[in-house]
């Protein structure tokens, strides 16, 4: 039978009389369907919250110690996936406060990456010759309880200004070794179509920019950002790579499968950056039907990050084995598209590292003695 991503997991499916929770079921679906109505009514308080779910005790208290210091911010549309008498659902652990959140580890960091050290201007990260990190804005549809960049994101004072704007192109056009920018945030797309387009504009004007990357979440939390306009707008700057961040396969949704396909249709290749998260997906069956849908989103998945070492999300960490262990449980399981890397952004900005199981059992000299997915042994003679 052919497996079709349309017939599961909708909005719709999980409340099939008026297609949303209760508090929104009056709601035009021209509304439910704009990217702004999304924004302006995301759930920010847990009197708003309470609408949709069943909050705890321990929800109501990290929230109470947790959201002067980092938001809570959840749309409407994200907020409906959640389970609404499940605490441990995974929707529910990415957005929703924790009391995990208020525990400092001794090893954590502010600036796990270092991506304040490298920054010749305010707003770009430069650490590698050919390839940047630009940050457009600091806001995102939603804020993620596991984000790296806890620091900056959601706080309305760090937004990038337009003098901070203009400074990071001039940086960009006058340092010629870049070919590659990855357009970052916050969430880019929390940008206006015209602001994103004066800003691709101006890149694809440089000689020597090659391609960018939109790194953006929205195509899991706000899939309706993904609009006619703006991919008609993307489409006149490419090659754009798009690096998104699904980390459930309860996030595959159609509206989702309806936003990769706008942007594959208009010629985006898409990448998956999941984040490893403890009881939301560090499980090998999660992380195959994760990817095993994203491929039918035409999304590659690219990256199995490891959880950071940032303040406050101590509790999302799982050892380095379970990724390897993942790792060790797609390769040769599935197809080969469906296995991603698995890498650890190393504390104080050594990059990315990958980790993978080990495959080699020995090597005598030009004999090199290897192990299959399976564990059967053969041996490969170098020339
Ligand atoms: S979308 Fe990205 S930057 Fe924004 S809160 Fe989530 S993880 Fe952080």
């Amino acid at each position: 039978m052919a497996y079709d991503i349309r017939t599961i997991n909708t909005v719709r499916d999980r409340y099939p009389e008026g297609g949303r929770p209760e508090v929104w079921k009056d709601t035009s679906q021209k509304d439910w369907d704009s990217w702004i109505w999304q924004q302006q009514k995301r759930i920010k308080n847990m009197e708003q919250l309470e609408k949709v779910i069943h909050v705890t005790d321990d929800e109501r208290s990290a929230f109470q110690n947790s959201h002067e210091m980092f938001n809570m911010g959840i749309t409407p549309y994200y907020a409906a996936l959640m389970d609404k008498d499940d605490p441990n659902c995974p929707i529910r652990l990415q957005s929703v406060p924790k009391g995990g959140e208020l525990v400092i580890a001794p090893e954590d960091m502010e600036d796990p990456l270092a991506e304040e050290r490298d920054m010749p201007v305010p707003g770009i990260t430069h650490r590698y010759p050919d390839r940047v990190l630009f940050y457009t804005t600091h806001n995102c549809a939603m804020y993620c309880r596991h984000c790296t960049r806890k620091r900056k994101v959601a706080d309305p004072d760090s937004a990038a200004s337009t003098n901070q704007l203009e400074e990071s192109l001039a940086y960009i056009e006058r340092t010629k070794s870049i070919r590659d920018v990855i357009i970052s945030g916050g969430d880019p797309l929390s940008n206006s179509d015209d602001r994103l387009e004066y800003i691709l504009s101006r890149l694809r004007a440089m000689n020597h920019i090659e391609v960018f990357r939109l790194g953006s979440r929205n195509l899991v939390t706000l899939p309706q950002r993904i609009t006619d306009d703006f991919v008609k707008m993307v489409k006149k700057y490419q090659p754009v790579y798009i690096h998104t961040h699904f980390n459930h396969p309860k996030e595959c949704t159609r509206e989702a499968f309806d936003a990769c396909a706008r942007l594959a249709d208009v010629g985006c290749p898409i990448n998956n950056q999941m984040v490893l998260l403890k009881g939301v997906n560090d499980d090998a069956k999660i992380v195959k039907e994760l990817n095993h849908k994203l491929l039918m989103m035409r999304v590659r998945p690219y990256y199995i990050f490891q959880c950071d070492m940032s303040q406050g999300i101590s509790h999302f960490r799982t050892p380095v084995e379970k990724g390897i262990e993942i790792i060790e449980k797609l390769r040769g399981w599935t197809s080969g598209m469906a296995v991603p890397h698995f890498v650890i952004d190393a504390p104080g900005g050594g990059g990315k590292i990958p980790l993978i199981p080990n495959y080699v059992i020995r090597r005598d000299g030009k004999k090199w003695l290897l192990r299959n997915y399976k564990g059967g042994q053969y041996v490969y003679n170098e020339p």
